[in-house]
Protein backbone atom coordinates (compact mmCIF):
# COMPACT_ATOMS: atom_id res chain seq x y z
CA UNK A 1 0.00 0.00 0.00
CA UNK A 2 1.20 3.52 -0.81
CA UNK A 3 0.37 6.14 1.79
CA UNK A 4 0.47 9.90 1.43
CA UNK A 5 1.43 11.62 4.70
CA UNK A 6 0.29 15.23 5.00
CA UNK A 7 1.34 17.81 7.58
CA UNK A 8 -0.59 21.02 6.92
CA UNK A 9 0.44 24.28 8.61
CA UNK A 10 -1.17 27.70 8.27
CA UNK A 11 0.70 28.62 5.08
CA UNK A 12 2.67 25.46 4.39
CA UNK A 13 2.03 21.80 3.62
CA UNK A 14 4.63 19.05 3.93
CA UNK A 15 4.10 15.65 2.34
CA UNK A 16 5.72 12.26 1.87
CA UNK A 17 4.56 9.38 -0.28
CA UNK A 18 5.60 6.14 1.41
CA UNK A 19 5.52 2.61 0.00
CA UNK A 20 4.58 0.47 2.98
CA UNK A 21 5.60 -2.78 1.28
CA UNK A 22 9.26 -1.90 1.82
CA UNK A 23 8.84 1.16 4.10
CA UNK A 24 10.56 3.42 1.57
CA UNK A 25 9.91 7.08 0.78
CA UNK A 26 8.98 7.43 -2.91
CA UNK A 27 8.66 11.22 -3.01
CA UNK A 28 8.49 14.13 -0.60
CA UNK A 29 8.15 17.86 -0.60
CA UNK A 30 6.81 21.09 0.75
CA UNK A 31 4.33 23.75 -0.39
CA UNK A 32 5.26 27.16 0.97
CA UNK A 33 3.51 30.53 1.11
CA UNK A 34 0.02 29.09 0.55
CA UNK A 35 -2.36 32.04 0.17
CA UNK A 36 0.57 34.49 -0.02
CA UNK A 37 2.51 35.96 -2.99
CA UNK A 38 5.34 33.72 -4.11
CA UNK A 39 3.66 30.32 -3.43
CA UNK A 40 5.90 27.47 -4.47
CA UNK A 41 6.22 23.71 -4.32
CA UNK A 42 9.54 22.01 -3.63
CA UNK A 43 9.37 18.37 -4.70
CA UNK A 44 11.86 15.51 -4.63
CA UNK A 45 11.22 12.25 -6.41
CA UNK A 46 13.32 9.95 -4.22
CA UNK A 47 12.50 6.73 -6.06
CA UNK A 48 13.93 8.08 -9.35
CA UNK A 49 16.89 9.66 -7.56
CA UNK A 50 16.05 13.10 -8.97
CA UNK A 51 17.20 16.37 -7.46
CA UNK A 52 14.72 18.68 -5.73
CA UNK A 53 12.69 20.82 -8.15
CA UNK A 54 10.95 24.09 -7.31
CA UNK A 55 7.69 24.96 -9.07
CA UNK A 56 6.39 28.51 -8.57
CA UNK A 57 2.66 28.69 -9.01
CA UNK A 58 -0.05 30.68 -7.22
CA UNK A 59 -1.80 28.61 -4.51
CA UNK A 60 -4.72 30.53 -3.09
CA UNK A 61 -5.57 27.86 -0.52
CA UNK A 62 -4.73 24.36 0.74
CA UNK A 63 -6.99 22.87 -1.98
CA UNK A 64 -4.69 24.36 -4.64
CA UNK A 65 -1.68 23.06 -2.72
CA UNK A 66 -2.99 19.47 -2.57
CA UNK A 67 -3.78 19.64 -6.32
CA UNK A 68 -0.20 20.70 -7.02
CA UNK A 69 1.14 17.91 -4.82
CA UNK A 70 -0.93 15.29 -6.67
CA UNK A 71 0.12 16.73 -10.04
CA UNK A 72 3.77 16.52 -8.99
CA UNK A 73 3.32 12.94 -7.72
CA UNK A 74 1.79 11.72 -11.00
CA UNK A 75 3.96 13.81 -13.34
CA UNK A 76 5.54 11.60 -16.02
CA UNK A 77 8.98 13.15 -15.47
CA UNK A 78 9.38 13.83 -11.74
CA UNK A 79 6.40 11.88 -10.40
CA UNK A 80 6.51 8.64 -8.42
CA UNK A 81 3.16 7.05 -9.36
CA UNK A 82 1.10 6.92 -12.54
CA UNK A 83 -2.27 7.86 -11.09
CA UNK A 84 -3.85 9.22 -7.93
CA UNK A 85 -5.64 5.87 -7.51
CA UNK A 86 -2.34 4.33 -6.43
CA UNK A 87 -2.59 6.27 -3.15
CA UNK A 88 -4.22 3.73 -0.83
CA UNK A 89 -4.72 6.10 2.11
CA UNK A 90 -3.77 9.50 3.46
CA UNK A 91 -2.38 10.03 6.97
CA UNK A 92 -2.79 13.52 8.41
CA UNK A 93 -0.78 14.94 11.28
CA UNK A 94 -3.07 16.69 13.75
CA UNK A 95 -1.52 18.53 16.68
CA UNK A 96 -4.19 18.27 19.37
CA UNK A 97 -6.61 15.44 19.99
CA UNK A 98 -7.41 16.46 23.60
CA UNK A 99 -9.02 13.66 25.64
CA UNK A 100 -11.26 12.83 22.67
CA UNK A 101 -8.55 10.89 20.85
CA UNK A 102 -6.44 8.30 22.64
CA UNK A 103 -5.21 6.77 19.38
CA UNK A 104 -5.02 7.63 15.70
CA UNK A 105 -8.41 7.40 14.02
CA UNK A 106 -10.11 6.96 10.64
CA UNK A 107 -11.51 10.34 9.63
CA UNK A 108 -15.31 10.42 9.37
CA UNK A 109 -17.75 13.34 9.47
CA UNK A 110 -18.24 12.64 13.20
CA UNK A 111 -14.47 12.72 13.76
CA UNK A 112 -14.21 16.05 11.94
CA UNK A 113 -16.86 17.48 14.26
CA UNK A 114 -14.96 16.15 17.29
CA UNK A 115 -11.77 17.69 15.92
CA UNK A 116 -13.43 21.11 15.89
CA UNK A 117 -14.06 20.62 19.61
CA UNK A 118 -10.31 20.25 20.20
CA UNK A 119 -9.52 23.52 18.40
CA UNK A 120 -9.76 25.84 21.46
CA UNK A 121 -6.84 23.87 22.95
CA UNK A 122 -4.62 24.43 19.88
CA UNK A 123 -6.05 27.53 18.18
CA UNK A 124 -3.02 28.10 15.95
CA UNK A 125 -2.31 24.52 14.90
CA UNK A 126 -5.52 22.50 14.64
CA UNK A 127 -7.39 24.78 12.16
CA UNK A 128 -4.77 24.41 9.37
CA UNK A 129 -4.62 20.63 10.06
CA UNK A 130 -8.41 20.46 9.58
CA UNK A 131 -8.24 22.63 6.43
CA UNK A 132 -5.64 20.18 5.04
CA UNK A 133 -7.97 17.24 5.72
CA UNK A 134 -10.96 18.99 4.08
CA UNK A 135 -8.88 19.88 1.02
CA UNK A 136 -7.70 16.27 0.60
CA UNK A 137 -11.21 14.90 1.07
CA UNK A 138 -12.48 17.13 -1.75
CA UNK A 139 -9.85 15.90 -4.19
CA UNK A 140 -9.77 12.26 -3.06
CA UNK A 141 -13.30 11.62 -1.71
CA UNK A 142 -12.96 7.84 -1.89
CA UNK A 143 -9.51 7.50 -0.34
CA UNK A 144 -9.52 6.54 3.37
CA UNK A 145 -7.94 9.15 5.63
CA UNK A 146 -6.52 8.83 9.11
CA UNK A 147 -5.74 11.51 11.72
CA UNK A 148 -2.61 10.95 13.80
CA UNK A 149 -2.31 13.18 16.87
CA UNK A 150 0.76 14.65 18.61
CA UNK A 151 -1.06 14.20 21.91
CA UNK A 152 -2.57 10.68 21.58
CA UNK A 153 0.47 8.66 22.75
CA UNK A 154 0.40 10.59 26.03
CA UNK A 155 -3.25 9.80 26.80
CA UNK A 156 -2.18 6.77 28.85
CA UNK A 157 -0.75 9.05 31.58
CA UNK A 158 -2.45 8.40 34.92
CA UNK A 159 -4.35 11.30 36.56
CA UNK A 160 -1.67 11.87 39.19
CA UNK A 161 0.73 12.68 36.33
CA UNK A 162 -1.55 14.73 34.10
CA UNK A 163 -3.55 16.75 36.66
CA UNK A 164 -2.55 20.24 37.76
CA UNK A 165 -3.31 21.17 41.36
CA UNK A 166 -5.85 23.81 40.40
CA UNK A 167 -9.40 23.61 41.77
CA UNK A 168 -10.90 20.52 40.10
CA UNK A 169 -13.51 22.47 38.15
CA UNK A 170 -10.78 24.00 35.94
CA UNK A 171 -10.11 20.49 34.65
CA UNK A 172 -13.81 19.68 34.28
CA UNK A 173 -14.88 22.96 32.68
CA UNK A 174 -11.84 24.19 30.75
CA UNK A 175 -10.03 20.84 30.26
CA UNK A 176 -6.87 22.32 31.80
CA UNK A 177 -4.41 19.43 32.33
CA UNK A 178 -1.14 18.10 30.95
CA UNK A 179 -1.54 16.75 27.40
CA UNK A 180 2.05 16.45 26.16
CA UNK A 181 3.29 16.79 22.57
CA UNK A 182 5.78 15.16 20.15
CA UNK A 183 3.78 11.97 20.87
CA UNK A 184 4.29 10.54 17.38
CA UNK A 185 8.05 10.87 17.77
CA UNK A 186 8.14 9.39 21.30
CA UNK A 187 5.95 6.51 20.13
CA UNK A 188 8.15 5.82 17.10
CA UNK A 189 11.49 5.87 18.90
CA UNK A 190 10.21 3.92 21.91
CA UNK A 191 8.85 1.20 19.58
CA UNK A 192 12.17 1.11 17.71
CA UNK A 193 13.99 0.86 21.05
CA UNK A 194 11.83 -2.12 22.04
CA UNK A 195 12.84 -3.84 18.79
CA UNK A 196 16.53 -3.13 19.41
CA UNK A 197 16.35 -4.33 23.03
CA UNK A 198 14.67 -7.56 21.89
CA UNK A 199 12.41 -7.89 24.93
CA UNK A 200 8.61 -7.57 25.26
CA UNK A 201 7.55 -3.90 25.59
CA UNK A 202 5.66 -4.84 28.79
CA UNK A 203 8.96 -5.56 30.54
CA UNK A 204 10.73 -2.32 29.61
CA UNK A 205 11.16 1.09 31.22
CA UNK A 206 12.39 3.64 28.69
CA UNK A 207 13.07 7.39 28.85
CA UNK A 208 12.86 9.03 25.42
CA UNK A 209 14.49 12.45 24.94
CA UNK A 210 13.24 14.33 21.87
CA UNK A 211 15.74 17.19 21.82
CA UNK A 212 15.34 19.68 19.00
CA UNK A 213 14.26 23.26 18.64
CA UNK A 214 11.35 22.11 20.79
CA UNK A 215 12.28 19.46 23.35
CA UNK A 216 10.37 16.98 25.46
CA UNK A 217 11.20 13.97 27.60
CA UNK A 218 8.82 11.02 28.06
CA UNK A 219 8.67 8.09 30.47
CA UNK A 220 7.51 4.96 28.63
CA UNK A 221 6.69 2.02 30.92
CA UNK A 222 5.43 -1.23 29.42
CA UNK A 223 5.12 0.46 26.00
CA UNK A 224 2.87 3.21 27.37
CA UNK A 225 3.55 6.84 28.23
CA UNK A 226 3.22 7.41 31.96
CA UNK A 227 4.57 10.98 32.04
CA UNK A 228 5.96 13.62 29.71
CA UNK A 229 7.60 17.00 30.17
CA UNK A 230 5.44 19.19 27.93
CA UNK A 231 2.11 20.16 29.42
CA UNK A 232 -1.12 21.96 28.61
CA UNK A 233 0.91 23.52 25.79
CA UNK A 234 4.41 22.80 24.42
CA UNK A 235 5.81 25.55 26.68
CA UNK A 236 6.37 23.29 29.70
CA UNK A 237 9.38 21.15 30.55
CA UNK A 238 13.01 21.81 29.67
CA UNK A 239 14.25 25.16 28.26
CA UNK A 240 14.02 25.13 24.44
CA UNK A 241 15.20 27.20 21.47
CA UNK A 242 12.94 30.14 22.32
CA UNK A 243 10.61 28.76 25.02
CA UNK A 244 11.22 29.07 28.74
CA UNK A 245 10.24 25.55 29.74
CA UNK A 246 8.95 25.24 33.31
CA UNK A 247 9.24 28.18 35.65
CA UNK A 248 7.26 29.52 38.58
CA UNK A 249 3.94 30.66 37.01
CA UNK A 250 3.93 33.62 39.40
CA UNK A 251 6.54 35.22 37.11
CA UNK A 252 3.69 35.79 34.64
CA UNK A 253 1.44 37.60 37.13
CA UNK A 254 4.44 39.61 38.35
CA UNK A 255 5.05 40.80 34.76
CA UNK A 256 1.34 41.48 34.24
CA UNK A 257 1.32 43.64 37.34
CA UNK A 258 4.22 45.57 35.83
CA UNK A 259 2.00 46.34 32.82
CA UNK A 260 2.73 43.62 30.28
CA UNK A 261 -0.30 42.30 28.41
CA UNK A 262 -1.19 38.60 28.12
CA UNK A 263 -0.16 38.67 24.46
CA UNK A 264 3.20 40.29 25.26
CA UNK A 265 3.90 37.67 27.91
CA UNK A 266 2.85 34.89 25.55
CA UNK A 267 5.34 36.20 22.96
CA UNK A 268 8.03 36.59 25.60
CA UNK A 269 7.82 33.07 27.01
CA UNK A 270 7.26 31.28 23.69
CA UNK A 271 9.31 33.26 21.17
CA UNK A 272 11.96 35.31 22.97
CA UNK A 273 13.10 33.07 25.81
CA UNK A 274 14.80 29.69 26.08
CA UNK A 275 18.45 29.36 25.11
CA UNK A 276 18.00 32.30 22.68
CA UNK A 277 16.80 34.58 25.46
CA UNK A 278 19.42 33.54 28.01
CA UNK A 279 22.36 33.63 25.60
CA UNK A 280 21.28 36.60 23.48
CA UNK A 281 23.00 34.68 20.66
CA UNK A 282 20.64 32.27 18.89
CA UNK A 283 18.02 29.56 19.33
CA UNK A 284 20.18 27.17 17.28
CA UNK A 285 22.37 24.95 19.43
CA UNK A 286 25.12 24.90 16.79
CA UNK A 287 25.46 28.70 17.04
CA UNK A 288 25.63 28.36 20.82
CA UNK A 289 28.41 25.76 20.57
CA UNK A 290 30.35 28.18 18.33
CA UNK A 291 29.76 31.04 20.77
CA UNK A 292 30.99 28.92 23.70
CA UNK A 293 34.21 28.20 21.79
CA UNK A 294 34.65 31.97 21.44
CA UNK A 295 34.30 32.34 25.23
CA UNK A 296 30.69 33.54 25.40
CA UNK A 297 29.66 32.95 29.03
CA UNK A 298 25.93 33.41 28.52
CA UNK A 299 25.87 30.88 25.69
CA UNK A 300 27.58 28.46 28.09
CA UNK A 301 25.03 29.24 30.79
CA UNK A 302 22.13 28.60 28.37
CA UNK A 303 23.55 25.21 27.38
CA UNK A 304 24.33 24.30 31.00
CA UNK A 305 20.72 25.09 31.96
CA UNK A 306 19.42 22.86 29.16
CA UNK A 307 21.72 19.95 30.05
CA UNK A 308 20.88 20.23 33.76
CA UNK A 309 17.12 20.17 33.19
CA UNK A 310 17.25 17.22 30.76
CA UNK A 311 19.37 15.28 33.28
CA UNK A 312 16.85 16.09 36.03
CA UNK A 313 13.97 14.71 33.97
CA UNK A 314 15.86 11.48 33.29
CA UNK A 315 16.32 11.00 37.03
CA UNK A 316 12.73 11.98 37.79
CA UNK A 317 11.30 9.57 35.23
CA UNK A 318 13.52 6.71 36.37
CA UNK A 319 12.07 7.35 39.84
CA UNK A 320 8.52 7.53 38.44
CA UNK A 321 8.94 4.17 36.66
CA UNK A 322 10.84 2.45 39.46
CA UNK A 323 13.93 2.05 37.27
CA UNK A 324 15.20 2.51 33.74
CA UNK A 325 16.31 -0.04 31.12
CA UNK A 326 17.02 2.32 28.23
CA UNK A 327 17.58 5.97 27.48
CA UNK A 328 16.83 7.15 23.93
CA UNK A 329 18.06 10.34 22.25
CA UNK A 330 16.34 11.67 19.12
CA UNK A 331 15.63 14.82 17.00
CA UNK A 332 18.09 17.48 15.79
CA UNK A 333 20.15 17.77 18.97
CA UNK A 334 19.56 14.26 20.34
CA UNK A 335 20.63 12.64 17.07
CA UNK A 336 23.51 14.89 16.10
CA UNK A 337 25.09 16.41 19.18
CA UNK A 338 27.22 13.67 20.74
CA UNK A 339 29.06 15.94 23.18
CA UNK A 340 25.73 17.17 24.54
CA UNK A 341 24.50 13.58 25.01
CA UNK A 342 27.68 12.92 26.97
CA UNK A 343 27.17 16.04 29.13
CA UNK A 344 23.55 15.10 29.84
CA UNK A 345 24.42 11.64 31.18
CA UNK A 346 27.48 12.78 33.08
CA UNK A 347 26.98 11.96 36.76
CA UNK A 348 24.31 9.34 36.03
CA UNK A 349 26.79 6.45 36.28
CA UNK A 350 25.28 5.59 39.69
CA UNK A 351 22.05 4.76 37.79
CA UNK A 352 23.92 2.50 35.38
CA UNK A 353 23.95 5.05 32.56
CA UNK A 354 27.25 5.67 30.73
CA UNK A 355 28.22 6.47 27.14
CA UNK A 356 31.15 5.07 25.15
CA UNK A 357 33.10 7.97 23.57
CA UNK A 358 33.99 6.07 20.41
CA UNK A 359 30.45 4.79 19.74
CA UNK A 360 29.10 8.26 20.53
CA UNK A 361 30.78 9.55 17.35
CA UNK A 362 28.69 7.24 15.11
CA UNK A 363 25.69 8.57 13.14
CA UNK A 364 22.30 6.94 12.60
CA UNK A 365 20.63 4.36 14.80
CA UNK A 366 23.30 3.32 17.29
CA UNK A 367 23.78 1.86 20.75
CA UNK A 368 26.21 4.29 22.37
CA UNK A 369 26.26 2.65 25.81
CA UNK A 370 29.56 1.96 27.55
CA UNK A 371 30.36 -1.77 27.68
CA UNK A 372 29.72 -2.03 31.43
CA UNK A 373 26.60 0.19 31.50
CA UNK A 374 23.51 -1.52 32.92
CA UNK A 375 21.19 0.86 31.03
CA UNK A 376 21.26 0.96 27.22
CA UNK A 377 21.72 4.44 25.77
CA UNK A 378 20.41 4.50 22.20
CA UNK A 379 20.43 7.14 19.48
CA UNK A 380 17.42 6.59 17.21
CA UNK A 381 16.62 9.02 14.37
CA UNK A 382 12.97 9.98 14.67
CA UNK A 383 10.60 9.48 11.73
CA UNK A 384 7.22 11.00 12.45
CA UNK A 385 6.07 10.54 8.85
CA UNK A 386 6.80 6.81 8.98
CA UNK A 387 4.93 6.52 12.29
CA UNK A 388 1.93 8.33 10.73
CA UNK A 389 2.07 5.95 7.74
CA UNK A 390 2.34 2.87 10.02
CA UNK A 391 -0.70 3.98 12.05
CA UNK A 392 -2.62 4.85 8.87
CA UNK A 393 -2.01 1.40 7.40
CA UNK A 394 -2.91 -0.29 10.71
CA UNK A 395 -6.28 1.45 10.84
CA UNK A 396 -7.13 1.27 7.14
CA UNK A 397 -6.34 -2.43 6.90
CA UNK A 398 -8.26 -2.97 10.15
P1 LIG B 1 14.91 19.94 15.18
O1 LIG B 1 13.90 20.86 15.79
O2 LIG B 1 14.70 18.50 15.56
O3 LIG B 1 15.06 20.13 13.70
O4 LIG B 1 16.34 20.32 15.83
C1 LIG B 1 16.92 21.58 15.65
C2 LIG B 1 18.14 21.68 16.55
O5 LIG B 1 19.02 20.60 16.26
C3 LIG B 1 18.96 22.96 16.37
O6 LIG B 1 19.19 23.58 17.62
C4 LIG B 1 20.26 22.50 15.77
O7 LIG B 1 21.34 23.21 16.27
C5 LIG B 1 20.37 21.05 16.18
N1 LIG B 1 21.08 20.30 15.13
C6 LIG B 1 20.61 19.95 13.93
N2 LIG B 1 21.58 19.32 13.20
C7 LIG B 1 22.69 19.30 13.97
C8 LIG B 1 24.03 18.80 13.81
N3 LIG B 1 24.40 18.20 12.69
N4 LIG B 1 24.91 18.97 14.84
C9 LIG B 1 24.52 19.56 15.99
N5 LIG B 1 23.27 20.06 16.20
C10 LIG B 1 22.37 19.93 15.22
Amino acid sequence: MKILVVNAGSSSLKYQLIDMDNKSVLAKGLCERIGIDGSNLQHTCVVKGLDKIKIENPMKDHGDAIKMVIDALIDTEHGAISSMDEIGAVGHRVVHGAEEFTDSTIITEAVLKQLEKCTPLAPLHNPPNIIGIEACKKIMPNTPMVAVFDTAFHQTMPPEAFMYALPYEYYEKDRIRKYGFHGTSHKYVSQQAVKILGKPAEELKIVTCHLGNGSSITAVKGGKCIDTSMGFTPLDGVPMGTRTGSMDPAVMTFLMNKGMTAQEIDDLVNKKSGVAGVSGVSSDFRDLDDAVLEGNERAKLALDMFVYQVRKYIGAYAAAMGGIDALVFTAGIGENNGPMRKDIVSGLEYMGIAIDDEKNLTRGTVDVSAADARVKTLVIPTDEEMMIAIDTQRLVEG
